[in-house]
């Protein structure tokens, strides 16, 4: 006779191996051998990692091949979690000569994942007004995760008159956008307005205090001194474009080569610094000092729209790559790929791959051979190592798959 605790106890071992068992079944995508690059649960290491209903399910030394539907060698790459590129342009619509529903900003799923993308954040391309336009027309449409920084001005990169209307900028109704949408809008950006006044800039840090978010500075706003405006940010503020050398600007590096104190102030007082691209944004003659003074850059934000994709910045890891030759270790050029940008942005849920995540994946390669990179200002630097996405997976779907690693190979 078996007593009852007997039986309850093998009927616990039974669930228990019937549970494993549906358990081991659930792989949908096993990634074997590659170099694990986790900064946030700290995995540096060759892992397998076993995806299942869209997220992380499981990363280890060997996961068993036979409980997964389907297998990825992933041999001499490095699987980190998926890009996050936090300055893009990508309200996308069909006004002519602008980027707020228009035609100068780009359609996520176009660019991102063969850049091994799988978050990309707005840098206020919409703004109160116009951010539920955007959300419908472009953020549902997408599977690329599209975040925001909200404009202060209500219109967003409008290109005119109205971008520069104080009365557009609403600190209420910037509000109650962020609290309807708190999932989807990161923060607040400042940026492209002409005017003396620094009222759009205290009204844009209202808001970001109120609702405790970052605000995002696009340009040394010409009419503001870079130390003014470095003085008003916060801690876990962000500014872009940091290493651009145009005339109305005024750059991080002196015309003697070396990064100005009040920058390494800046960063001591827990400002963050955006490289920015763009088409404009990032020069060699800044950016390569900095580098050399141990001045880097937070995040790889890569400005992405119409302009800067045909030029210099072409997309996120091609800047990432220039760091590269220009002497960033990997290590630290991936982790400002991922998990940098998603604490920049109070996303800890993003940039990592813990177990229960969204499977945002990428699989990159370190490619050898002769390449040039060039900076805003037409300067070139030779390189010998470029960073590729093989794949990448977006919630554990393979939206990008360079050399059909997930595919069957054809026979005849
Ligand atoms: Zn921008």
């Amino acid at each position: 006779m078996f007593s009852g605790k007997a039986v309850k106890r093998a009927l616990a071992l039974f669930l228990f191996s019937a549970f494993g068992a549906l358990q081991a079944q659930q792989i949908d995508l096993l990634i074997q051998n590659g170099h694990v690059f986790d900064p946030k649960n700290k995995l540096d290491t060759i892992l397998d990692v076993a995806i299942a209903n869209g997220k992380i399910h499981q990363v280890a030394n060997h996961i068993a091949v036979k409980n997964a539907k389907k297998t990825v060698d992933a041999t001499g790459m490095y699987v980190c979690p998926g890009l996050i590129d936090i300055h893009t342009h990508v309200f996308v619509g069909s006004t002519p000569g602008v980027f707020a529903d228009g035609i100068y900003s780009l359609s996520p799923d176009d660019f991102t994942f063969r850049a091994g993308i799988t978050t990309v954040v707005d840098a206020g391309t919409s703004g109160w007004r116009n951010f539920q336009k955007f959300k419908k027309q472009v953020i549902d449409q997408s599977k690329t995760r599209v975040l925001a920084f909200l404009n202060i001005a209500g219109w967003g990169m409008t290109g005119d008159s109205l971008q520069q209307d104080v009365s557009t900028m609403d600190v209420s109704k910037a509000i109650g956008m962020v609290e309807k949408h708190p999932d989807v809008i990161v923060g607040m950006k400042i940026g492209h307005f002409e005017k003396k006044t620094w009222e759009p800039f205290e009204r844009a840090l209202q808001v970001v205090s109120d609702t405790d978010r970052p605000l995002f500075v696009e340009c040394h706003l010409p009419q503001y001194s870079l130390e003014d405006q470095l003085d008003r940010m916060r801690p876990g503020d962000i500014i872009t474009h940091s290493f651009e050398n145009i005339s109305e600007r005024r750059p991080v590096v002196d015309t003697t080569g070396n990064v100005l104190p009040m920058v390494f102030e800046a960063r001591k007082k827990g400002i963050l610094f955006d490289v920015g691209h763009g088409g404009a944004g990032f020069w060699f003659n800044q950016a390569i000092p900095a580098l050399e003074q141990g001045f880097w850059p937070n995040t790889f934000g890569t400005d992405l729209h119409r302009f800067s994709m045909n030029a210099g910045m072409k997309d996120m890891l091609n800047v990432m790559s220039k760091y590269l030759n220009m002497g960033m270790p990997l290590k630290e050029v991936l982790l400002r790929g991922s998990w940098n940008p998603a604490k920049a942005i109070q996303r800890e849920d993003l940039g990592n791959l813990s177990i229960g995540a969204d499977a945002d994946i990428v699989l990159l390669s370190v490619k050898e051979g002769k390449f040039g990179y060039v900076d805003a200002a037409g300067n070139r630097i030779n390189g010998n190592r470029k960073l590729e996405a093989e794949l990448t997976l977006r919630a554990g779907k393979v939206v990008w798959d360079l050399n059909g690693l997930t595919a069957t190979l054809f026979q005849r």
